[in-house]
């Protein structure tokens, strides 16, 4: 029998999600084909991937990237169109012949691809997941709308999604569920003493001791701010309220989510911390296939599992995500903004590791949140909060008071 190939835009393909999504199709056991890839600049990479998986389209962020894959692609003989700019994402997020889009850009630049695709009715796969929590009941409002099928990438929030049967799925929210639990590894200072944190490095902070992640979201595990930002996406996947969310320390990494139901039942997700068995989970449901990911050998794991409460004077941020969902409007879209400047402010060696929290209350603080779900407010809050973070980094820098 033969099956029908789809065809799949990789938004963000080389990136850590994006790389091991290759990864996944690349062992031939999903019958996709590679219709576009993005990449920000990383020519080189791009180049190899159009090499190993004849791409139509390739789509680099600036005409001079563009430019540079262009000639290299010529030099090749290789039949792929290089393009440039977000018209471009947004073009191969909704070309009418592909079916499903792996959205895994970092941070808000991925937003308009993103909810492009939710709104042309795509199959989604959601990595990015700043562009839901910027845009909540927009986004959410957006996919029931064009009946696009979100399928999470996020390793807790697909566990979840694993644990809730289809026919849960079809009418959240669902009163059996009581309570669901992330957890979160704790980052690579969850030993650390709080005065140790004032001087660690960014090489340290992306020193994840699990997960190989890009460099934002591991400095956002470092500080909690990814649990953070995933209380908030679980908030809108899965119609829960905030009180519903859990949050719990588990250092080895291997329960990725449990759902507790009303008759007592907790189900899980366990595996190793390894993102292409998510990828693949989502890349065939409802089927399921290999994803190259080693199988958990439960006797490995030193006979434990362990499950702690999270810190809240370490971590003050996750109160901060309560508080926004609380708020609701534009809170969130300013939460991650000013988290987005904090974070690229610490990686540039502008502030320390432990600001980073400063800022962002900070800022939620300074600018009062709108009560809209328009895209536009939620634009005008995303600069407008950028402005109020980047601005408080430089006025307390130049007075060493941060
Ligand atoms: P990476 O930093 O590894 O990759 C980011 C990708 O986005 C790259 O392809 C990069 O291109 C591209 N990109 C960066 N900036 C821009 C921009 N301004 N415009 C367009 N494209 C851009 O990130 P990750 O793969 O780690 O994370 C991607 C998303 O997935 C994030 O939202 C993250 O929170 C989420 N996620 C990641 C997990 C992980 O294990 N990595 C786990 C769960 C969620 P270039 O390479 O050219 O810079
Ligand atoms: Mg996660």
């Amino acid at each position: 029998m033969t099956v029908a190939m789809k065809q799949i835009t990789l938004l963000g393909a080389t990136g850590s999600i994006g790389v091991q999504t290759l990864e996944v199709i690349k062992q031939g056991t999903t019958p996709y084909q590679v219709f576009a890839l993005s990449a920000h600049s990383n020519v080189s990479l791009m180049l190899q991937l159009c090499q190993q998986h004849a791409v139509r389209y390739a789509v680099m962020s600036d005409e001079a990237s563009a430019q540079r894959l262009a000639e290299l692609i010529k030099a090749e003989a290789l039949a792929t169109v290089v393009l440039a700019g977000k018209q471009a994402l947004v073009e191969i997020a909704t070309h009418p012949e592909v079916d499903t889009v792996m959205a895994a850009i970092v941070g808000s630049s991925g937003l308009a691809p993103t909810l492009a695709a939710v709104e042309a009715g795509k199959r989604v796969l959601l990595a990015n997941k700043e562009a839901l929590v910027m845009t909540g009941q927009l986004f959410m409002d957006a996919a029931k709308r064009a009946k696009a099928i979100l399928l999470p990438i996020d390793s807790e929030h697909n566990a979840v999604f694993q644990c809730l049967p289809v026919a849960h799925l079809e009418q959240l929210p669902d009163p059996r569920i009581k309570h669901i639990y992330l957890t979160a590894s704790g980052g690579p200072f969850l030993d650390r003493p709080l005065s140790a944190l004032a001087s660690v490095t960014p090489e340290q902070a992306c020193a994840h001791p699990n997960w190989q992640m890009g460099k934002k979201i591991s400095i956002d595990s470092a500080t909690m701010m990814n649990k953070a930002l995933e209380i908030i996406e679980a908030y809108w996947l899965f119609s829960l309220k905030s009180d519903q969310i859990k949050v719990v320390v588990h250092p080895q990494s291997i329960v990725h989510a449990m759902v507790e139901y009303q008759d007592g039942s907790i189900l899980a997700q366990l595996g190793y911390p390894d993102m292409r068995t998510p990828i693949a989970h989502a890349l065939a449901w409802p089927e399921r296939i290999a994803s190259g990911a080693p199988l958990l050998e439960l006797f490995n794991q030193g006979g434990r599992l362990d499950f702690l409460p999270p810190d809240p004077y370490r971590f003050p941020v996750l109160a901060l995500a309560r508080a926004v969902l609380n708020t609701a409007g534009t809170a969130s879209a300013i939460f991650n903004a000013a988290n987005e400047v904090a974070v690229a402010e610490f990686l540039r060696g502008e502030i320390k590791f432990l600001d980073i929290p400063n800022v962002i209350a900070h800022t939620l603080e300074a600018l009062p949140a709108q009560c809209s779900d328009n895209l536009d407010a939620i634009i005008a809050a995303d600069h407008e909060a950028r402005r109020i973070a980047l601005n408080f980094t430089q006025r307390a820098m130049a007075r060493s008071v941060l």
